[in-house]
């Protein structure tokens, strides 16, 4: 749309306004209309009719606030976390979960077809989970200092740095929450002080625990700004004993005055680099740095399905590009003759090695670096011919000298995973006017009471 085509706002801020929600936007945002002008209302769903105060307006659209829901859906439900609207990090919790993966599936499909012009494109329903609770099996976790001078660990509330308090997440899995409230009790009596933004000063900055359900184990890091623990044997007995299941404890050091949660220096101040965890029969190393999906059920799922779209009989040849710790690579690996993995982080691809080990896979190989790069070049130098690639990019999707590449190999199917419907709609558009045909799409829901979504889609050569 043109800029004089923008409708001028018909409503001032502060005003308040009746609407009928029409649609919700990929930040699960009601969508309502004052005079064909559009408002974006958080928490409002479609179909309802509500009144909603204004709070900024804009060339062509504007936002309001919920204020009152006139007439209710019957896709709200009772938002269960107490602290869900300050906190941010589920946008989803006010709407049944049916309702969420009907969503999802939608937010795929409208994407294929504005993006992607693909409106023949075959999109299944969402795949869900029956317990969407309690999923996670990752925390990584500010701390802070509350009035009474003991530590705190919660979330940033929205668009702040302000540390909320949280006696719980129930979107995390219990053991996680359950350390994550320990650590931060053992660390108070130990005189730990809370890293602070604004001075640079204090010690402990956030404490992030990952839970391996399939093996028990738990590993604990504790992010600090400085090298020296107060009182360090005392504190990592105090951990071990207290802190159920601890199978590792990490230190990472972050001087930095900046908001990226790792720095530079690693070390295992007690148990192993690793623990461990399985998904289908594959067993996974996973180190404090490592990329790991965080909803185990659902990956099993979404590997599961990229594996049926690969249709490996045993004699094919492989690539993974944007491989990670070899997960997917792996997983395919079992099916095929020889697999390619291809990841940017160097200790990411030490990992899928030890990984490849760890399940006796002699017929796997990785490489660091670009996928763009390094994709030609084992076209060109090895000759590779590959019968399938399977590609799962970071949200920004597929780099287009990457796309390029598949086009001129011309695999015989190309499998997409995607964790961003809009990049995943746009790089098939690209595959699709080079020669290839979209077989189908199947949302898989991750990341239950979020708005985000994975998709697995299969394209074969036409
Ligand atoms: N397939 C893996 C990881 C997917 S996440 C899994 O399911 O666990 C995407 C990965 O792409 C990350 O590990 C990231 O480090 C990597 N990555 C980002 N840009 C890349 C690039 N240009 N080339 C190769 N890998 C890249």
């Amino acid at each position: 749309m043109s800029k004089q085509n923008k409708p001028e706002a018909p409503v001032e801020k502060n005003e308040l306004i009746e609407t009928t929600i029409e649609d919700l936007t990929h930040e699960g945002h009601g969508v309502g209309r004052v005079e064909g002008y559009a408002l974006f209302i958080p928490y409002a769903l479609p179909g309802e009719r509500i009144q909603a105060k204004v709070i900024k307006t804009k060339k062509g659209y504007g936002f309001g606030k919920l204020i009152t829901v006139l007439e209710e859906s019957s896709e709200r439900t009772e938002k269960p976390c107490p602290i869900y609207v300050k906190c941010g990090g589920c946008q989803l919790q006010h709407m049944t979960y049916e309702a969420q993966l009907h969503y999802k599936h939608k937010q795929v499909k409208d994407a294929f077809e504005r993006i992607g012009g693909l409106n023949e494109a075959v999109v299944r329903d969402t795949i869900g989970m029956e317990d969407p609770w309690r999923y996670r099996n990752k925390a990584q976790v500010p701390i802070g200092v509350k009035e009474d001078g003991r530590l705190k660990a919660g979330f940033y509330q929205k668009r702040t740095h302000n540390i909320i308090d949280m006696d719980e997440c129930i979107i995390q899995q219990k053991e996680n929450d359950g350390a994550v409230q320990q650590v931060k009790d053992i660390a108070s009596r130990f005189g730990m002080s809370a890293y602070d933004e604004e001075s640079g000063r204090g010690f402990l900055r956030h404490v992030v625990t990952r839970y391996a359900p399939t093996t028990g184990q738990l590993m604990i890091v504790v992010i600090t700004n400085g090298k020296k623990i107060p009182d360090e044997q005392a504190f990592i007995e105090a951990v071990r004993n207290e802190v159920k299941d601890t199978a590792s404890i990490v230190q990472n050091v972050n001087t930095k005055r900046t908001n990226v949660i790792f720095g530079e220096k690693t070390k295992t101040l007690w148990g192993e680099d690793y623990i461990y965890d399985h998904i289908g029969g594959v067993k996974f190393a996973i180190s404090a740095r490592s990329f790991y999906q965080v909803n185990p059920v659902q990956t099993k799922t979404l590997y599961d399905k990229a594996l049926e779209y690969a249709d490996l009989r045993g004699h094919e040849t492989v690539i993974d590009a944007y491989c990670g710790i070899g997960t997917i690579s792996l997983f395919l690996a079992e099916k095929a003759r020889q697999v390619y993995g291809v990841e940017v982080v160097p200790q990411a691809v030490s990992d899928a090695k030890r990984n490849a080990q760890l399940n006796h896979f002699d017929n796997v190989t990785f490489a660091a670096g670009k996928a763009e790069e390094v994709m030609p070049w084992w076209v060109k130098a090895n000759d590779l011919r590959p019968d399938v690639v399977v590609v799962d990019p970071p949200r920004k999707g597929c780099d287009e000298q990457l796309l390029d590449t598949m086009l001129e190999v011309a695999p015989e199917r190309i499998v997409y995973v995607s964790c961003n419907p809009a990049t995943l709609a746009r790089d098939l558009k690209h595959l699709v006017e080079g020669g290839y045909e979209v077989v189908e799409a199947q949302p898989v829901d991750m990341f239950p009471q979020t708005t985000h979504v994975e998709v697995a889609t299969k394209l074969v050569k036409k």
